[in-house]
């Protein structure tokens, strides 16, 4: 029986949408197939773009690193599978921008053989905290909810204090049912993957925080907590409101704390992760896995069996909708993500990343197309629906104005680009594409403005230098003059003297040679 849950905190906003996610959950998750050919991006999470360290022709076991993590905030790959490099390439890929990005093309040999895996570390309690997180570096984790974060990274809490460990299993984004499956599938992992991460981040206590439209995963957790007799580790149920699952207003829902603005969850004691993310740290620590393969929910009245499937990162999006029975004659439009912070594909030749948690092939009617956007009516109701307590509607004023400065005044870095005020809205404005685009323009200003002071330091740095040689030259100088002052005067111009000791050198050389021939003769 479904059990609704009455948290002592709400969050400003959200909504309370049809969630649409029966549609998919009606079988375990199955494995899908290994497709002949995967593309692999090599920039699929947050920070640099991984360095590819193999070349093409060669052949890879299924796990194996294929290319390498290129600094601290980056990310290691794995082959997925068995087979061949065909191609290290600029190739299209899933992404907003719509801008392709270079992958690694693997050709599979079918054998699906895997390579030697590191030793598990069961024991991992008794290990010390930097060599877990070093295992999950190995293995590629990130953050699997969206963020793509490297989890090596964000675990990195070296010098803060973490009272608690917040497992996100909301799941709030409407059609979207990967880790409701994945926690009724295997809650086991997910309970190991938490207590591997609290003993990483020493935290005190562990919450997961559910939504209550998720029975089945419900029971399935406390089964598993109940039959460890698990201390310290709490299921909190809490009630269906989109975005609960927003990290800062999970925070909220769970513990009653505020993160500040611009702040993060560590500010407060607190540490944040994803449920798939978690059961990937167990699957890396227990069993030496990389982070090779992702649950995906494959939904929408366009798909003939929508359900969920475990797919190996680099498999195209076509070839899961071939295995969930193919397009229905309703298949209008795919979609990344869910539909309110997801994005529209314009093909299916396009890989699974380590981020895609969801596909929608909608039909006309179930997410239409956006309707073309007219003035602002200043209604307010944006900002009655804003979970971050935002004004949206003067957001989209100063983005829409290129003044970007007002955008940071009202706090623009706090939206969580969650869709609550573009959905509300009678105007229709895609409020959210305004604030993505004043926020790339003040990264990639940021960006001009950390170039322009590297360039101004390197120059003042020569000009410096310059000046410090000529300094050493001048006194150098003055030294030697010095020191042919302070030399006992001999009455001659030195420069004299010295030719004239030459010379003589010379000539004493020469009577010699002419004593040694008058002596020969
Ligand atoms: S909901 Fe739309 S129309 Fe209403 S104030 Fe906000 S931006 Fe303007
Ligand atoms: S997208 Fe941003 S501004 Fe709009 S409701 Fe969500 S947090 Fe608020």
């Amino acid at each position: 029986m479904a059990e609704h849950a009455k948290p002592a905190w709400d969050f400003h906003g959200g909504l309370h949408i049809e969630d649409h996610k029966e549609k998919s959950l009606g079988a375990p998750v199955r494995e899908a197939a290994v497709a002949p050919r995967l593309r692999i991006p090599l920039q699929q999470h947050i920070g640099n773009a991984a360095e590819p360290i193999v070349q093409v022709g060669e052949q890879v076991l299924k796990g194996q690193l294929i290319a390498r993590a290129s600094d601290y905030v980056s990310a290691n790959l794995h082959a997925p599978t068995s087979g061949t490099v065909v191609e290290i390439a600029e190739q299209p890929i899933a992404h907003p921008s719509g801008l392709p990005s270079d992958c690694i093309v693997l050709e599979s040999d079918g054998d699906d053989r895997w390579i030697e895996l590191p030793e598990p570390l069961a024991d991992y309690a008794r290990l010390d905290p930097a060599d877990l997180r070093e295992r999950l570096r190995w293995a590629g984790i990130v953050g699997l909810g969206g963020a793509v974060f490297p989890t090596s990274v964000k675990t990195n809490t070296t010098g803060r204090v973490v009272d608690t460990l917040i497992i996100n299993a909301a799941e709030c984004e409407p059609y979207i049912t990967c880790d409701d499956r994945l926690m009724q599938d295997q809650p086991g992992d997910v309970i190991d993957g938490a207590l591997i991460l609290q003993h990483i981040v020493a935290a005190d206590q562990v919450l997961i925080g559910i939504e209550d439209n998720k029975p089945r995963a419900i029971a399935a957790l406390r089964a598993e907590i109940e039959a460890r007799g698990i201390a310290n580790l709490s299921l909190r149920v809490v009630p269906t409101k989109y975005p609960s699952g927003g990290e800062k207003q999970l925070i909220y829902l769970l513990t009653g704390l505020e993160v500040p603005s611009r702040g993060l969850p560590l500010d407060v004691g607190i540490l944040c992760q994803n449920v798939a993310t978690t059961a990937a740290v167990a699957d890396a620590v227990l069993r030496g896995r990389p982070l090779i393969s992702r649950i995906v929910t494959l939904t929408g009245n366009g798909v003939a069996a929508p359900g969920n499937l475990r797919v190996p990162i680099g498999t195209p999006i076509q070839s899961l909708v071939e295995q969930m029975g193919g397009y229905t004659a309703q298949a209008h439009r795919l979609i990344m993500g869910g539909p309110m912070m997801g994005f529209a594909l314009p093909s299916d030749d396009l890989p699974v990343v380590k981020g895609s948690n969801c596909f929608i092939v909608a039909s006309e009617d179930e997410i239409p197309d956006p309707a073309p956007a007219s003035p602002c009516i200043r209604c307010g109701e944006c900002v009655k629906v804003c979970p971050a307590r935002l004004l949206p509607q003067q957001l989209y004023w100063y983005a829409r104005s290129r003044d970007f400065d007002k955008t940071q005044d009202q706090h623009l870095f706090d939206c969580i680009e969650c869709g609550c005020c573009a959905y509300v809205c009678p105007a229709s404005i895609p409020l959210v594409h305004y604030y993505r685009f004043a926020k790339t323009e003040i990264w990639a200003g940021e960006r001009e403005r950390q170039k322009s002071d590297h360039a101004r330091r390197r120059h003042e740095f020569h000009d410096a230098r310059l000046k410090r040689q000529e300094a050493e030259r001048q006194a150098r100088l003055r030294k030697k003059k010095e020191a042919l002052r302070d030399k006992p005067a001999t009455g001659k111009d030195p420069k004299k003297a010295a030719i004239e000791a030459a010379m003589k050198r010379v000539a004493d050389k020469k009577a010699a040679q002419n004593q040694e021939q008058e002596k020969e003769t």
